[in-house]
């Protein structure tokens, strides 16, 4: 039987209201709405270097900075379009996850056979993070707090039921939420931690510059081709000629073709309101540090800052037909009227309170909701790509599975099919535009439907193809 969930797509509050909640919000991202780091130059005239990366993201950054690590002696050249952290890492829900899977039921579903193997690898490349963060000396607001994973609707709690641990209910879940829509929740402690993204970028960015990474910003790369065994990146005003390339690019235009079709691009929003007083956190229960997310297909998180502010993103994924890209779908007000209704039904409490950032940013997302790796141009180039919602942690592991395959080596990683194994292609236009919106509504009526699955879906998942944030 239909119900309306709690989160639906019609508004439950006055939309005026809504509105006034919104107004004078920033539009630039929160975590990024702050000093930044000085600029790096951009490449002019013409250069070399034993390792070109492509892209000052978490995944070229975290690239740059093991090659470094590997052999400090390799001559390492990062190229950033913009400005490091910019995109999506700067800008994310700071959730770092230990999961590579995109969760263990998703893990099973792909990549059954591995995913003991993957996990482990999975636990070492979450506890290399903290290392590495600790071991630079970059404050990026890292907090092993764990997840609070919560249901709102009544399928909700017996699928956290059946995954095993005990649900909070009652009093016990009084203790870390009060909200009228939350029935039940589960704490993960373990492998759920929470970052400033940008800090973490620009903390990134400083270790590989003291390691010797010659960094350049505002230095897109045009085209790569091959000539005499090396790989040349031209780039406006110069050219990197390059033993190996690594590709961290996310969901912007590929620069190689076979990549086209693996992956599109979809917008993510967000909101952060003004920080909490003590009282405030306590009426709503929250008085721990921990991030939650709720158990619907088109699920939200939410998280507090380091002043107590809550972020707020999730619920819409948006798709622009012909996996376009641009600055203005970072701003979409009929999602954050709909994200702002859905944060005062969970806490009606906090009635008259107003956000103070507004954004979207594109994930790049694959049909199995998994990273992959590989390589071109006979192994001179390896690419990373296809994190969908959770590339904080998983790019660190993409990084290093790009440095295996351009080294050519068999490690724990390179052993397993499952880095290497390709999300089923989405079709290019006229085709991708319906059918990823066909499979929104699908997803929506699950939702509406307590959880089950139409048809559509059932069909695509025996396919190994989703559709997720
Ligand atoms: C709103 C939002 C919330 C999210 N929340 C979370 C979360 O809480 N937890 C989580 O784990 N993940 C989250 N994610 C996903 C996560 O942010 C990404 O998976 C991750 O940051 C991807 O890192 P990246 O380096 O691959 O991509 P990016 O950060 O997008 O970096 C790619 C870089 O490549 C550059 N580039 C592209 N083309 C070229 C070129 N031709 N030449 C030079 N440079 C180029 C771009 O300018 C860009 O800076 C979220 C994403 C969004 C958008």
């Amino acid at each position: 039987m239909t119900r309306n969930p709690t989160y639906g797509h019609e508004l439950r509050h006055d939309p005026a209201d809504l509105r006034r909640s919104l107004s004078g919000a920033s539009t630039v991202p929160f975590w990024l709405d702050t000093a930044h780091p000085d600029p790096l130059p951009a490449l002019s005239g013409r250069t070399t270097a034993d390792l070109l990366v492509v892209g000052g993201g978490f995944c070229g950054l975290w690239t740059a900075l093991q090659a470094k690590e590997r052999d400090p002696d390799r001559d390492v050249v990062l190229v950033e379009a913009k400005r490091v952290g910019w995109a999506a890492s700067g800008r994310n829900g700071g959730f770092v996850e230990a999961s590579l899977t995109h969760g263990r039921d998703n893990g099973r579903r792909h990549f059954a056979a591995e995913l003991d193997a993957i996990d482990a690898l999975a636990t070492a490349n979450f506890e290399g993070f903290a290392e590495t963060i600790e071991r630079y000396g970059i404050d990026a607001e890292y907090e092993a707090t764990g997840v609070l994973s919560v249901a709102t609707e009544p399928h909700q709690v017996e699928e956290l039921r059946a995954g095993g641990a005990s649900v909070l209910e009652g009093d016990a879940l009084a203790a870390v939420t009060r909200s009228p829509v939350v029935r039940g929740a589960v704490m993960h402690r373990e492998g759920g931690a929470l970052v400033n993204p940008a800090k973490l970028a620009w903390g990134l960015r400083e270790a590989c510059a003291r390691l010797g990474v010659r960094m350049f910003e505002n230095t897109p790369v045009e085209r790569l081709t091959r000539t005499a065994g090396r790989v040349i990146a031209r780039t406006p005003r110069g050219a990197v000629a390059a033993d190996k390339v690594a590709l961290a690019t996310n969901g912007f235009p590929p620069l190689l073709k076979r990549l086209a079709l693996r992956t599109v691009p979809i917008y993510d929003y967000v909101l952060v309101t003004e920080p909490l007083t003590h009282a405030q956190l306590q009426e709503i229960g929250w008085v721990g540090r921990f991030g939650m997310s709720d158990n619907s297909r088109q699920f939200h998180y939410y998280r507090k800052t380091a002043d107590n502010r809550i972020l707020w993103g999730g619920y819409d994924a948006v798709y622009h037909a012909g996996r376009r890209v641009r600055p203005a779908y970072d701003q979409r007000p009929e999602t954050f009227e709909r994200l702002a209704d859905h944060f005062f039904t969970a806490y009606p409490q906090l009635r008259g309170l107003r956000f103070t950032h507004k954004w979207g940013g594109m994930i790049d997302m694959s049909t199995k909701f998994v990273s992959f790796q590989g390589t071109a141009m006979d192994g001179a180039v390896a690419y990373s790509l296809g994190y969908t919602g959770l590339g904080v942690a998983a790019t660190r592991f993409g990084a290093a599975v790009m440095l295996d395959l351009l080294a050519g080596e068999t490690t724990s990683r390179t052993a397993l099919a499952f880095p290497t194994t390709k999300p089923f292609p989405i079709p290019p236009e006229p085709i991708a535009y319906p059918a990823i919106q066909t499979m929104r509504r699908a997803i929506a009526r699950s939702d509406a439907n307590g959880g089950k699955d139409g048809a559509l879906i059932r069909i695509a998942e025996a396919f190994g193809i989703g559709f997720d944030s």
